[in-house]
Protein backbone atom coordinates (compact mmCIF):
# COMPACT_ATOMS: atom_id res chain seq x y z
CA UNK A 1 0.00 0.00 0.00
CA UNK A 2 1.11 3.65 -0.78
CA UNK A 3 0.63 6.16 1.67
CA UNK A 4 2.11 8.68 -0.50
CA UNK A 5 -0.17 11.74 -0.70
CA UNK A 6 -0.69 11.10 2.98
CA UNK A 7 2.55 11.18 3.95
CA UNK A 8 2.77 14.98 2.22
CA UNK A 9 -0.89 16.09 3.33
CA UNK A 10 0.21 15.23 6.46
CA UNK A 11 3.86 17.20 6.70
CA UNK A 12 2.00 20.24 5.31
CA UNK A 13 -0.48 19.46 8.32
CA UNK A 14 1.87 19.45 11.40
CA UNK A 15 3.01 22.61 10.58
CA UNK A 16 0.01 24.42 10.93
CA UNK A 17 -2.60 22.02 13.22
CA UNK A 18 -1.31 20.61 16.54
CA UNK A 19 0.28 17.24 15.94
CA UNK A 20 -1.40 17.27 12.15
CA UNK A 21 -4.68 16.68 13.85
CA UNK A 22 -8.10 18.58 15.17
CA UNK A 23 -8.42 15.19 17.53
CA UNK A 24 -5.55 13.34 19.42
CA UNK A 25 -6.61 9.59 18.48
CA UNK A 26 -6.76 10.34 14.24
CA UNK A 27 -2.42 10.79 14.70
CA UNK A 28 -2.21 7.56 14.83
CA UNK A 29 1.11 7.98 17.12
CA UNK A 30 -0.27 4.97 19.94
CA UNK A 31 -0.13 2.44 17.26
CA UNK A 32 3.65 3.99 15.58
CA UNK A 33 1.99 5.07 12.36
CA UNK A 34 1.54 8.38 10.34
CA UNK A 35 -2.50 9.38 9.21
CA UNK A 36 -4.32 8.28 6.92
CA UNK A 37 -6.44 11.58 4.92
CA UNK A 38 -9.51 10.15 3.81
CA UNK A 39 -10.91 11.52 1.02
CA UNK A 40 -14.30 10.22 0.78
CA UNK A 41 -16.64 7.26 2.14
CA UNK A 42 -19.28 5.13 0.43
CA UNK A 43 -21.53 2.12 2.50
CA UNK A 44 -18.99 0.08 4.64
CA UNK A 45 -15.96 1.81 3.07
CA UNK A 46 -13.27 4.92 3.12
CA UNK A 47 -10.90 5.25 0.56
CA UNK A 48 -7.90 7.65 1.16
CA UNK A 49 -5.98 10.23 -0.85
CA UNK A 50 -3.76 7.86 -2.24
CA UNK A 51 -6.88 5.41 -3.03
CA UNK A 52 -6.83 2.66 -0.76
CA UNK A 53 -9.73 1.45 0.12
CA UNK A 54 -10.62 -0.01 4.01
CA UNK A 55 -13.47 -1.10 5.13
CA UNK A 56 -14.50 0.75 8.31
CA UNK A 57 -14.89 0.06 11.63
CA UNK A 58 -14.89 3.46 13.11
CA UNK A 59 -17.81 5.04 11.27
CA UNK A 60 -16.54 8.54 12.80
CA UNK A 61 -16.46 6.54 16.14
CA UNK A 62 -20.03 6.07 16.45
CA UNK A 63 -22.61 8.50 14.23
CA UNK A 64 -22.49 6.76 10.76
CA UNK A 65 -24.24 3.46 12.02
CA UNK A 66 -26.36 3.24 8.56
CA UNK A 67 -22.36 3.70 6.86
CA UNK A 68 -21.18 5.97 4.71
CA UNK A 69 -23.20 8.35 2.45
CA UNK A 70 -26.35 7.18 3.06
CA UNK A 71 -28.62 8.05 0.58
CA UNK A 72 -31.60 8.49 2.75
CA UNK A 73 -29.70 11.19 4.80
CA UNK A 74 -28.34 13.13 2.20
CA UNK A 75 -31.86 13.08 -0.12
CA UNK A 76 -32.87 16.35 0.16
CA UNK A 77 -29.65 18.36 1.64
CA UNK A 78 -29.62 20.84 -0.85
CA UNK A 79 -33.01 21.85 -0.86
CA UNK A 80 -32.29 22.21 3.18
CA UNK A 81 -29.30 24.06 2.29
CA UNK A 82 -30.70 26.90 -0.49
CA UNK A 83 -33.34 27.57 2.49
CA UNK A 84 -30.85 29.54 4.56
CA UNK A 85 -28.17 27.78 6.76
CA UNK A 86 -28.18 28.87 9.77
CA UNK A 87 -30.72 31.68 11.73
CA UNK A 88 -29.98 31.85 15.25
CA UNK A 89 -34.07 31.76 15.71
CA UNK A 90 -36.11 29.04 16.47
CA UNK A 91 -36.94 26.47 13.37
CA UNK A 92 -39.59 23.90 13.12
CA UNK A 93 -37.09 21.09 12.53
CA UNK A 94 -35.49 21.54 16.56
CA UNK A 95 -39.53 20.82 17.91
CA UNK A 96 -39.19 17.61 15.56
CA UNK A 97 -36.05 16.45 16.96
CA UNK A 98 -36.66 17.02 20.38
CA UNK A 99 -40.22 15.67 20.08
CA UNK A 100 -37.87 12.67 18.51
CA UNK A 101 -36.14 12.27 21.54
CA UNK A 102 -38.44 12.70 24.37
CA UNK A 103 -40.59 10.06 22.70
CA UNK A 104 -37.34 7.03 22.31
CA UNK A 105 -35.85 7.66 25.71
CA UNK A 106 -37.87 7.12 29.06
CA UNK A 107 -36.10 8.77 31.39
CA UNK A 108 -36.12 12.58 29.43
CA UNK A 109 -38.93 14.86 29.55
CA UNK A 110 -37.60 17.66 27.84
CA UNK A 111 -34.27 18.16 25.88
CA UNK A 112 -31.55 21.07 24.94
CA UNK A 113 -29.81 20.39 21.97
CA UNK A 114 -26.03 21.45 21.81
CA UNK A 115 -23.25 20.83 19.24
CA UNK A 116 -21.60 17.99 20.73
CA UNK A 117 -21.06 15.40 23.10
CA UNK A 118 -19.14 18.06 25.69
CA UNK A 119 -20.94 20.35 25.44
CA UNK A 120 -23.76 18.05 26.51
CA UNK A 121 -22.20 15.85 30.04
CA UNK A 122 -20.83 19.63 30.76
CA UNK A 123 -24.23 21.66 30.42
CA UNK A 124 -25.58 17.91 32.03
CA UNK A 125 -23.22 18.55 35.07
CA UNK A 126 -24.12 22.44 35.47
CA UNK A 127 -27.82 21.47 35.51
CA UNK A 128 -27.92 19.02 38.35
CA UNK A 129 -25.60 20.87 40.30
CA UNK A 130 -28.04 24.10 39.86
CA UNK A 131 -30.63 21.57 40.31
CA UNK A 132 -29.40 20.29 43.86
CA UNK A 133 -27.50 23.02 45.24
CA UNK A 134 -24.58 20.99 45.93
CA UNK A 135 -21.41 21.01 43.93
CA UNK A 136 -19.38 17.45 43.67
CA UNK A 137 -20.03 14.76 41.61
CA UNK A 138 -18.47 11.21 40.59
CA UNK A 139 -17.33 9.85 37.54
CA UNK A 140 -15.58 6.63 36.76
CA UNK A 141 -12.01 5.73 35.92
CA UNK A 142 -11.58 5.03 32.11
CA UNK A 143 -15.02 7.24 31.68
CA UNK A 144 -14.85 9.69 29.01
CA UNK A 145 -17.10 12.17 28.84
CA UNK A 146 -15.29 15.37 26.89
CA UNK A 147 -12.97 17.97 27.48
CA UNK A 148 -14.81 19.96 29.49
CA UNK A 149 -12.24 20.75 32.94
CA UNK A 150 -14.23 19.00 36.17
CA UNK A 151 -14.43 15.62 34.04
CA UNK A 152 -11.04 15.59 32.29
CA UNK A 153 -9.66 13.37 35.30
CA UNK A 154 -8.44 9.44 34.68
CA UNK A 155 -10.46 9.89 31.39
CA UNK A 156 -10.49 7.02 29.00
CA UNK A 157 -9.80 7.46 25.00
CA UNK A 158 -7.61 9.61 23.33
CA UNK A 159 -6.46 10.79 27.34
CA UNK A 160 -5.39 7.48 28.22
CA UNK A 161 -4.19 6.51 24.88
CA UNK A 162 -1.24 9.82 25.11
CA UNK A 163 -0.67 9.11 28.82
CA UNK A 164 -2.78 12.11 29.89
CA UNK A 165 -6.06 10.52 31.69
CA UNK A 166 -5.63 14.26 33.82
CA UNK A 167 -5.05 16.93 31.62
CA UNK A 168 -2.36 19.45 32.47
CA UNK A 169 -4.29 23.12 32.79
CA UNK A 170 -6.97 21.70 34.21
CA UNK A 171 -6.58 23.88 37.80
CA UNK A 172 -6.66 21.64 41.08
CA UNK A 173 -9.40 23.89 42.20
CA UNK A 174 -12.17 22.92 39.03
CA UNK A 175 -11.65 19.61 40.01
CA UNK A 176 -11.88 19.50 43.83
CA UNK A 177 -15.40 18.64 43.70
CA UNK A 178 -14.71 15.98 41.16
CA UNK A 179 -14.43 12.00 42.84
CA UNK A 180 -13.19 9.41 40.80
CA UNK A 181 -14.30 5.86 41.16
CA UNK A 182 -13.85 2.34 39.95
CA UNK A 183 -16.36 1.48 37.41
CA UNK A 184 -17.99 -1.47 38.42
CA UNK A 185 -16.94 -1.01 41.53
CA UNK A 186 -20.58 -0.49 43.83
CA UNK A 187 -18.62 -0.53 47.46
CA UNK A 188 -16.09 2.24 46.29
CA UNK A 189 -19.23 4.39 45.06
CA UNK A 190 -20.82 3.67 48.46
CA UNK A 191 -17.79 4.65 50.43
CA UNK A 192 -17.87 8.11 48.68
CA UNK A 193 -21.47 8.70 49.55
CA UNK A 194 -20.93 7.99 53.27
CA UNK A 195 -17.81 10.58 53.11
CA UNK A 196 -19.53 13.21 51.03
CA UNK A 197 -23.12 11.96 50.47
CA UNK A 198 -25.20 15.76 51.29
CA UNK A 199 -23.17 17.23 48.58
CA UNK A 200 -22.86 14.96 45.92
CA UNK A 201 -24.83 16.75 42.95
CA UNK A 202 -24.62 14.07 40.50
CA UNK A 203 -23.04 10.36 39.45
CA UNK A 204 -22.14 10.73 35.54
CA UNK A 205 -21.23 7.21 33.75
CA UNK A 206 -20.89 5.62 30.54
CA UNK A 207 -23.38 2.64 31.35
CA UNK A 208 -21.46 0.58 28.55
CA UNK A 209 -17.99 2.16 28.87
CA UNK A 210 -16.55 2.91 25.04
CA UNK A 211 -13.07 4.97 25.53
CA UNK A 212 -11.50 2.10 28.03
CA UNK A 213 -12.15 -0.32 25.12
CA UNK A 214 -15.30 -1.68 25.56
CA UNK A 215 -16.30 -2.44 29.04
CA UNK A 216 -19.92 -3.24 29.80
CA UNK A 217 -21.55 -2.42 32.96
CA UNK A 218 -23.29 -5.15 34.95
CA UNK A 219 -26.91 -4.56 35.56
CA UNK A 220 -26.30 -4.83 39.59
CA UNK A 221 -23.67 -2.06 39.37
CA UNK A 222 -26.30 0.23 37.73
CA UNK A 223 -28.69 -0.64 39.72
CA UNK A 224 -26.79 0.23 42.98
CA UNK A 225 -26.07 3.68 41.87
CA UNK A 226 -29.89 4.28 40.89
CA UNK A 227 -30.54 3.28 44.68
CA UNK A 228 -27.41 4.82 45.75
CA UNK A 229 -28.41 8.33 43.95
CA UNK A 230 -32.02 8.06 44.77
CA UNK A 231 -31.29 7.08 48.52
CA UNK A 232 -29.10 10.49 48.46
CA UNK A 233 -30.78 13.33 46.40
CA UNK A 234 -28.30 12.86 43.73
CA UNK A 235 -28.85 13.01 40.05
CA UNK A 236 -27.87 10.02 37.91
CA UNK A 237 -26.78 10.66 34.70
CA UNK A 238 -26.32 8.38 31.77
CA UNK A 239 -23.95 9.58 29.11
CA UNK A 240 -25.50 8.01 26.01
CA UNK A 241 -23.07 9.66 24.03
CA UNK A 242 -21.91 6.83 22.52
CA UNK A 243 -24.57 4.14 23.28
CA UNK A 244 -27.56 6.48 22.75
CA UNK A 245 -29.34 5.15 19.54
CA UNK A 246 -26.58 2.44 19.06
CA UNK A 247 -27.33 -0.42 21.66
CA UNK A 248 -30.47 0.05 21.37
CA UNK A 249 -33.24 2.97 19.78
CA UNK A 250 -33.93 3.64 23.96
CA UNK A 251 -30.04 3.39 24.17
CA UNK A 252 -28.27 1.42 27.03
CA UNK A 253 -31.34 2.59 29.55
CA UNK A 254 -33.61 0.54 27.31
CA UNK A 255 -31.69 -2.79 27.63
CA UNK A 256 -30.74 -2.63 31.07
CA UNK A 257 -34.10 -1.75 32.25
CA UNK A 258 -32.98 1.54 34.21
CA UNK A 259 -34.05 5.03 34.12
CA UNK A 260 -31.46 8.01 34.61
CA UNK A 261 -32.68 11.34 35.77
CA UNK A 262 -30.74 12.67 32.87
CA UNK A 263 -29.14 11.78 29.51
CA UNK A 264 -26.72 13.11 27.59
CA UNK A 265 -26.57 12.43 23.38
CA UNK A 266 -24.04 12.88 20.77
CA UNK A 267 -22.85 10.95 17.49
CA UNK A 268 -25.91 8.96 16.29
CA UNK A 269 -28.05 11.91 17.32
CA UNK A 270 -26.00 14.10 14.23
CA UNK A 271 -25.40 11.57 11.93
CA UNK A 272 -22.44 13.13 11.22
CA UNK A 273 -23.30 16.77 11.76
CA UNK A 274 -21.32 18.32 15.23
CA UNK A 275 -24.80 17.78 17.35
CA UNK A 276 -25.19 16.92 21.66
CA UNK A 277 -27.90 17.16 23.26
CA UNK A 278 -29.21 16.53 27.08
CA UNK A 279 -32.11 15.87 28.50
CA UNK A 280 -33.99 14.20 31.65
CA UNK A 281 -36.86 15.04 33.77
CA UNK A 282 -38.99 18.19 33.60
CA UNK A 283 -38.30 19.58 37.00
CA UNK A 284 -34.77 19.36 36.21
CA UNK A 285 -34.68 20.82 32.68
CA UNK A 286 -36.64 23.55 33.82
CA UNK A 287 -33.65 24.93 35.81
CA UNK A 288 -32.16 25.60 32.49
CA UNK A 289 -32.69 29.37 30.94
CA UNK A 290 -34.84 31.04 29.98
CA UNK A 291 -37.00 29.29 32.31
CA UNK A 292 -34.61 28.85 35.13
CA UNK A 293 -31.87 30.11 36.57
CA UNK A 294 -28.90 27.98 35.09
CA UNK A 295 -27.29 29.24 32.04
CA UNK A 296 -26.40 27.40 28.75
CA UNK A 297 -26.48 28.62 25.32
CA UNK A 298 -25.02 28.21 21.59
CA UNK A 299 -24.92 30.18 18.66
CA UNK A 300 -24.94 27.39 16.21
CA UNK A 301 -27.22 24.81 18.83
CA UNK A 302 -30.05 23.29 16.78
CA UNK A 303 -28.50 24.33 13.51
CA UNK A 304 -31.19 23.10 10.94
CA UNK A 305 -28.75 21.13 8.80
CA UNK A 306 -27.36 19.56 11.01
CA UNK A 307 -30.80 18.85 12.72
CA UNK A 308 -32.24 17.65 9.49
CA UNK A 309 -29.87 15.28 9.01
CA UNK A 310 -29.67 13.73 12.17
CA UNK A 311 -33.63 13.61 12.47
CA UNK A 312 -33.77 11.47 9.27
CA UNK A 313 -31.01 9.37 11.09
CA UNK A 314 -32.83 9.01 14.01
CA UNK A 315 -36.37 8.57 11.89
CA UNK A 316 -34.40 6.01 9.57
CA UNK A 317 -33.43 3.82 12.93
CA UNK A 318 -37.46 4.70 14.52
CA UNK A 319 -39.04 2.85 11.49
CA UNK A 320 -36.71 0.07 11.12
CA UNK A 321 -36.57 -1.80 14.24
CA UNK A 322 -34.93 -4.52 12.76
CA UNK A 323 -31.89 -2.46 12.15
CA UNK A 324 -30.58 -3.60 15.42
CA UNK A 325 -30.70 -6.83 15.49
CA UNK A 326 -29.35 -7.02 12.50
CA UNK A 327 -26.57 -5.22 13.14
CA UNK A 328 -26.17 -7.32 16.04
CA UNK A 329 -26.30 -10.84 13.99
CA UNK A 330 -23.12 -8.85 12.02
CA UNK A 331 -21.42 -8.44 15.19
CA UNK A 332 -21.87 -11.66 16.57
CA UNK A 333 -20.81 -13.06 12.86
CA UNK A 334 -17.64 -11.16 13.82
CA UNK A 335 -17.08 -12.01 17.07
CA UNK A 336 -16.97 -15.84 16.97
CA UNK A 337 -14.65 -15.31 13.85
CA UNK A 338 -12.30 -13.28 15.95
CA UNK A 339 -12.81 -15.57 18.99
CA UNK A 340 -12.08 -18.87 16.98
CA UNK A 341 -9.00 -17.07 15.10
CA UNK A 342 -7.45 -16.46 18.82
CA UNK A 343 -8.79 -20.23 20.20
CA UNK A 344 -7.12 -21.55 16.80
CA UNK A 345 -4.11 -19.81 17.42
CA UNK A 346 -3.82 -20.34 21.35
CA UNK A 347 -3.51 -16.33 21.97
CA UNK A 348 -4.15 -14.47 24.81
CA UNK A 349 -6.63 -11.73 23.67
CA UNK A 350 -9.79 -11.75 24.13
CA UNK A 351 -12.83 -10.18 22.31
CA UNK A 352 -15.18 -8.16 23.72
CA UNK A 353 -18.55 -7.35 22.23
CA UNK A 354 -22.11 -5.87 23.35
CA UNK A 355 -24.92 -5.31 20.75
CA UNK A 356 -22.71 -3.74 17.95
CA UNK A 357 -19.51 -2.62 19.86
CA UNK A 358 -16.71 -4.38 20.11
CA UNK A 359 -12.81 -4.23 21.61
CA UNK A 360 -9.91 -7.15 20.92
CA UNK A 361 -8.04 -6.91 23.66
CA UNK A 362 -4.98 -8.44 23.75
CA UNK A 363 -4.76 -9.59 27.38
CA UNK A 364 -6.54 -12.54 29.16
CA UNK A 365 -9.36 -10.61 30.91
CA UNK A 366 -11.52 -10.13 32.68
CA UNK A 367 -11.94 -6.75 31.77
CA UNK A 368 -14.43 -5.37 34.27
CA UNK A 369 -12.36 -1.54 35.12
CA UNK A 370 -9.38 0.35 34.58
CA UNK A 371 -7.05 -1.46 35.47
CA UNK A 372 -7.89 -4.20 33.86
CA UNK A 373 -7.63 -3.06 30.81
CA UNK A 374 -4.45 -1.29 31.90
CA UNK A 375 -3.19 -4.93 31.93
CA UNK A 376 -3.62 -5.16 27.86
CA UNK A 377 -0.19 -5.23 25.67
CA UNK A 378 -0.54 -1.77 23.73
CA UNK A 379 2.37 -3.15 22.03
CA UNK A 380 0.61 -6.14 20.08
CA UNK A 381 -2.44 -3.94 18.97
CA UNK A 382 0.15 -1.37 17.34
CA UNK A 383 1.28 -4.26 15.08
CA UNK A 384 -2.41 -5.58 14.68
CA UNK A 385 -3.87 -2.16 13.87
CA UNK A 386 -0.76 -1.88 11.17
CA UNK A 387 -1.37 -5.44 9.63
CA UNK A 388 -4.93 -4.95 9.49
CA UNK A 389 -4.46 -1.36 7.71
CA UNK A 390 -2.14 -3.30 5.50
CA UNK A 391 -4.61 -5.88 4.81
CA UNK A 392 -7.33 -2.82 4.19
CA UNK A 393 -9.10 -2.86 7.29
CA UNK A 394 -9.51 0.03 9.37
CA UNK A 395 -9.19 -0.57 13.10
CA UNK A 396 -9.53 2.30 15.77
CA UNK A 397 -5.85 3.59 16.07
CA UNK A 398 -5.87 2.57 20.10
CA UNK A 399 -5.81 -0.06 22.14
CA UNK A 400 -8.32 1.81 24.57
CA UNK A 401 -11.41 2.38 21.84
CA UNK A 402 -13.98 0.28 20.61
CA UNK A 403 -15.23 -0.84 16.70
CA UNK A 404 -18.04 0.35 15.41
CA UNK A 405 -20.30 -1.52 12.67
CA UNK A 406 -22.61 -0.01 10.64
CA UNK A 407 -25.53 -1.62 8.44
CA UNK A 408 -24.06 -1.04 5.78
CA UNK A 409 -21.71 -3.89 6.50
CA UNK A 410 -21.97 -6.92 4.37
CA UNK A 411 -21.05 -10.17 5.11
CA UNK A 412 -18.36 -10.55 2.71
CA UNK A 413 -16.98 -7.72 4.41
CA UNK A 414 -16.97 -9.39 7.85
CA UNK A 415 -15.85 -12.86 6.10
CA UNK A 416 -12.92 -10.87 5.03
CA UNK A 417 -11.85 -8.73 8.06
CA UNK A 418 -11.99 -12.35 9.88
CA UNK A 419 -9.73 -13.70 7.42
CA UNK A 420 -7.32 -10.64 7.60
CA UNK A 421 -7.76 -10.75 11.42
CA UNK A 422 -6.53 -14.55 10.88
CA UNK A 423 -3.52 -13.47 8.63
CA UNK A 424 -2.70 -10.59 10.86
CA UNK A 425 -2.66 -12.34 14.24
CA UNK A 426 -0.91 -15.24 12.57
CA UNK A 427 1.97 -12.49 11.45
CA UNK A 428 2.57 -11.09 14.73
CA UNK A 429 2.31 -14.07 17.14
N1 LIG B 1 -19.19 11.18 26.02
C1 LIG B 1 -18.76 10.04 25.47
C2 LIG B 1 -19.20 8.74 26.06
C3 LIG B 1 -17.94 10.05 24.36
O1 LIG B 1 -17.50 8.91 23.83
C4 LIG B 1 -17.55 11.30 23.82
C5 LIG B 1 -16.67 11.37 22.65
O2 LIG B 1 -16.14 10.42 22.16
C6 LIG B 1 -18.02 12.47 24.43
C7 LIG B 1 -18.84 12.38 25.51
C8 LIG B 1 -17.64 13.80 23.87
O3 LIG B 1 -18.27 14.00 22.65
P1 LIG B 1 -17.66 15.04 21.58
O4 LIG B 1 -16.40 14.43 21.07
O5 LIG B 1 -18.75 15.15 20.55
O6 LIG B 1 -17.43 16.31 22.30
Amino acid sequence: MDFDKSKKIYEEAVKYIPGGVNSPVRAFKSVGADPVFVKSGLGSKIEDEDGNTYIDYICSWGPLILGHSNEKLLEDIEGILKSGISFGLPTKIEVDMAKHIVDSYNAVEMVRMVNSGTEATMSAIRVARGYTGRDKIIKFEGCYHGHNDCLLVKSGSGAITYGVPTSSGVPADIVKNTIVCRYNDLEDVKKAFEKFGDDIAAIIIEPIAGNMGLVPAKKEFLEGLRSVTKENGSILIFDEVITGFRVSYGGASEVYGIEPDMACFGKIIGGGFPVGAYGGKREIMEMVSPTGPVYQAGTLSGNPLAMHVGYKNLKTLSENKDIYSELEKKAIMLEEGIKKNIEELNIDATIVRFKSMLTLFFGKGPFENFDDVQSCDTEVYSKYFNEMLSRGIMLPPAQFECMFLSTALTDEDIEYTIKANYEALKAIY
